[in-house]
């Protein structure tokens, strides 16, 4: 007489990037003569580099043969990517040890699955609007009370909205809470944390003992100098936080599928449990390690010509974001972000909420983007566009909507 985990029947819904790519295929079908142009999914669309591709090869060969075949990779991730990542931190002045990368499938599993370390009854911060992941896992594990469907927030989470009033920076919270989610460059605003704003976070951290779980997926879309691409740059980050790293966004690996969790040693509960052998036991429990190919190309990022290739591969979507930005301004819109991210956070038109101009910009423009709402309450009337498509579809995307 099984029974299903009632904490998954409280979600309400179903993941907001499903929502919206099976409104974009109905759509589609019902009118196959239209073209429509997707900014809606923030996936990538560049083929992957040459020092990727190259790495892959080289590596498929090594597995064909009896001397260098590998099996399972170590359930923490290969040396040879720890230390590269490793290494990068250094470059960066980041003290942070290869032994304290866990590498992984990708930041979406890690974002998800952290929380399962901590105690049922930690209290969650989020910022809001942000990647509905953190909320989405913390109440698939019990931890976020009773959902309010007319405000769309749930009765334990703590939201930090991030407005325009407040530049889309999150205030402090009033009440204190135990983890707290930041996302920097954000998605969905594309607001960055400049240092001096992450630091105070991180002090405030330090000071009430709560963790932060740093989620830098978009950190290579940075072009603002006083904006960190690692929490680990701020003094005291060690004892609060873990670092989310993707190579999804800088490398074009939503396919490949790689990404690390940071966890430093002297990062320990408030009651002296150190986090870093429970999130090991947790692999090695759960996970048998990213495969051996993938690591190898994951390692050719940083190399000169990777991190070149890959400097390249982000220019052309920082372009795309400049274009959709300026044109959309241009056109009278009211638009934030894409200078430090591969997102445009605008807002919508008439008065129209997040789903509404979903519709109208599908109907009237043939272009989809991600409703603001689904990203928490303070998204509504937002709506988010991707520079992640081609040039090409995105002119003519930001033609259409300057046509409306
Ligand atoms: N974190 C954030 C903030 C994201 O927006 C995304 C994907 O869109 C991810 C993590 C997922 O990254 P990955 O592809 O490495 O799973």
């Amino acid at each position: 007489m099984f029974k299903v985990n009632e904490d998954y029947l409280k979600l309400p819904g179903s993941y907001l990037f499903s929502t919206v790519g099976k409104k974009f295929r109905g759509y589609q079908a019902q009118h196959p003569d239209q073209k429509v142009i997707s900014l809606g999914i923030g996936d990538v669309t560049r083929p992957l580099t040459e020092s990727t591709i190259t790495a892959l090869h080289a590596a498929v060969d090594e597995m064909g043969k009896a001397e260098t075949f590998h099996g399972y990779a170590p359930d923490l991730g290969y040396d040879f990517l720890r230390n590269a990542m490793a290494a990068e931190y250094t470059e960066r002045g980041c003290d942070i040890a290869a032994d304290e990368v866990f590498v992984s499938d990708g930041a979406k599993s890690d974002s998800a699955n952290i929380q399962e370390i901590f105690g049922r009854d930690n209290v969650i911060a989020v910022c809001d609007p942000v990647y509905p992941v953190y909320v989405d896992s913390n109440v698939m594990a019990g931890r976020t009370g009773t959902y309010d469907a007319n405000t769309g927030t749930w009765s334990d989470v703590i939201y930090m909205p991030c407005t325009e009033e407040n530049g889309f920076a999150p205030a402090l919270p009033e009440k204190t809470p135990d983890i707290i989610y930041l996302c920097s460059p954000n998605n969905p605003t594309g607001a960055a944390l400049k240092k001096s704003e992450l630091q105070k976070w991180v002090d405030y951290a330090n000071a009430n003992h709560a963790v932060i779980i740093f989620d830098a997926a978009y950190e290579a879309y940075i072009t603002e100098e006083d904006v960190p691409h690692s929490i680990f740059e701020c003094k005291g980050a060690r004892t609060c936080a873990i670092e989310l790293r993707s190579f999804s966004k800088n490398a074009g690996y939503t396919g490949l599928r790689l990404g690390a969790t940071v966890i430093p040693r002297d990062l320990v509960s408030v009651d002296g449990q150190p986090l870093h052998p429970l999130w090991a036991r947790r692999h090695g429990t759960k996970y048998n390690g990213a495969p051996y190919i993938v690591q190898r190309a994951g390692a050719s990022v940083y190399t000169p010509e990777g991190k070149q290739q890959i400097k390249e591969l982000v220019g052309i979507y920082q372009k795309n974001a400049a274009y959709i930005l300026n044109g959309l301004k241009e056109g009278g819109y009211t638009v934030y972000g894409g200078v430090n991210a591969p997102y445009i956070w605008m807002k919508t038109t008439g008065g129209m909420t997040s789903w509404e101009f979903f519709d109208y910009l599908l109907e009237n423009a043939q272009v989809v983007g991600t409703p603001g709402s689904g990203f928490g309450p303070s998204g509504e009337h937002y709506f988010r566009l991707t520079a992640f498509g081609t040039y090409e579809n995105t002119v003519e995307a930001v033609e259409r909507i300057r046509k409306l």
